[in-house]
């Protein structure tokens, strides 16, 4: 073969390889070209990063091997970008941490606020006290979410209250919860358990940020133990029987939420407390502040806000 056919040839056989493959190429790269334009609109839009619970990915770990973006069930928030797993929708996280649980090499941290738009959050010893002796803050206040971390939150915090010297002055409660989430459902039962004299308000009703969840919303918790009740018995359940179930046990332990009493400020007084209330003052030895992140918000004021979860017809 004269050295012109040669060269020929070989310009037409690179003419081919390049041609079969930026197809294939063009395949192999299809999903990482969509997540990055997924990412980039949710970076436009200021959804890549949440001051709110959400996924943080260790670069240092990773494997690439996926699970944790299988595993969650809210679609977009992780995903496989360049064989990584890479938060692309950190406001669609609702905090149940199944992606945390499901990554085999323990490269996913659930937090709370960013670098940019950090939060403070208060500073609490190992029983969830706070630097003020007897007043403790427990469940998503504190800076961590999740129904079972709120449920062992205001247990040890409860228990801890429980073996301090008891004596309330006259007039006051043992305890006084304020919240009727999941964290101050346990603070409840604990204090049942425990045998403390307590009170427990909440601005709206029991149940917390699981009233606000949408309709049917599947919640997924994991192992939890109840003080006198025992090992919280769902894994997966949708959102009213779980409120039904939650209403029940109060009723069971003759637990009455004080609903529609807002907590508004806490302040020493007789070596207690006097917290003030939209009820008026309440004395109580100590307080748990299970009051959620979600703050109070704005109602519009039109008939039928009050009414939960009502279909749009
Ligand atoms: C859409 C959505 C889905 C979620 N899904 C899951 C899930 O599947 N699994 C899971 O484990 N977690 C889930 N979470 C997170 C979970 O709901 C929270 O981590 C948990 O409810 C925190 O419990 P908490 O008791 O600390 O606070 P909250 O549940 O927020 O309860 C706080 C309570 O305090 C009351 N309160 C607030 N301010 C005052 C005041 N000034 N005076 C009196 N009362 C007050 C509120 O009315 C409320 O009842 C989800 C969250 C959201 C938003």
């Amino acid at each position: 073969m004269s050295p012109l056919e040669l060269l020929i040839l070989l310009g037409v056989a690179t003419f081919i390889a390049v041609f079969a493959a930026v197809p294939i190429v063009w395949r192999l790269t299809r999903h990482d070209r969509a997540v990055r334009v997924r990412m980039k609109a949710a970076r436009a839009q200021g959804r890549h990063e949440t001051p709110s619970l959400h996924p943080v990915v260790d670069e240092g770990l990773w494997i690439g091997c996926g699970e944790c973006g299988r595993g969650c069930p809210e679609q977009d928030v992780l995903d496989l970008y360049r064989h990584k797993s890479v938060v692309v929708d950190a406001s669609e996280c609702v905090g149940h941490g199944i992606c945390e649980r499901v990554c085999p090499v323990g490269a996913i941290t659930l937090v709370i606020g960013t670098e940019t738009r950090g939060v403070e959050i208060p500073r609490l010893t190992e029983f969830f006290e706070t630097n003020v002796p007897g007043l403790y803050v427990v469940g998503e206040l504190g800076g961590m979410g999740l129904i079972r971390n709120a449920i062992w939150q205001a247990t040890q915090a409860v228990r801890h209250a429980a073996r301090q010297p008891r004596g309330a002055s006259e007039g006051a409660v043992e305890l006084l919860i304020a919240g009727a989430g999941p964290a101050g459902i346990a603070a409840v039962l604990t204090a049942k358990a425990e045998g403390l004299r307590h009170r427990i308000i909440d601005q709206e009703a029991l149940g917390g940020s699981l009233l606000h969840y949408p309709r049917r919303k599947l919640v997924m918790t994991y192992p939890a133990s109840l003080p006198g009740v025992g090992e919280f018995p769902f894994r997966e359940i949708e959102k009213e029987p779980l409120l039904e179930y939650w209403n029940q046990l109060m009723l069971e332990h003759g637990v009455a939420v004080e609903e529609g009493v807002r907590f508004d400020r806490v302040e020493r007084a007789d070596g207690g407390f006097v917290a003030h209330t939209s009820r008026g003052p309440i004395r109580a030895a100590r307080v748990v502040l299970a009051l959620g992140r979600r703050g109070t918000p704005r109602k519009l004021g039109v008939p039928g806000e009050e009414r939960a979860n009502v279909p749009i017809a």
